[in-house]
């Protein structure tokens, strides 16, 4: 596997019109594009920077994985997402490492792009997702 870009970095929030008021207005950035996830429990804002995204995150339930970090972590950086071409070969290979993965086979993420994430423990303490576009 070899990434070929850093294609977002997820950032939890308690607030989502907070922090886009934050990168529209000091970093002047645009928000392109906004979106509800309900399998994930999360709003999601999405700023274009070169060819990475900001992606930031804001829990709908205190029960959802962003909630929770929160709780635990405080706001911050919660994701970093590499992007890659031949996410399913790219799994085996990264399990075959002895990475674990918190997703076994790929499924869909915001954006229509399909995800899966590798664990924590497996990369010192960084939550890395791998994404390809469908
Ligand atoms: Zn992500």
């Amino acid at each position: 596997m070899k990434p070929t870009h850093i294609e977002h970095i997820g950032i939890a929030v308690k607030n989502l019109d907070d922090a886009i008021r934050l990168y529209q207005t000091v970093y002047g950035l645009e928000c392109y594009a906004t979106e509800e996830v309900p399998e994930q429990k999360v709003k999601t804002a999405f700023f274009m920077v070169g060819q990475t995204k900001i992606e930031l995150l804001e829990s709908t339930d205190p029960e959802g994985p962003i909630g929770k970090f929160i709780e635990k972590k405080g706001e911050g950086i919660h994701h970093l997402a590499f992007a890659v071409n031949g996410l399913a070969g790219a799994l085996e290979e990264t399990a075959a490492n002895g990475v674990v993965l918190i997703d076994k086979t790929p499924r869909k993420g915001a954006e229509g792009l399909n995800i899966a994430f590798l664990h924590p423990k497996s990369t010192f303490g960084v939550l890395t997702e791998l994404c390809e576009k469908p």
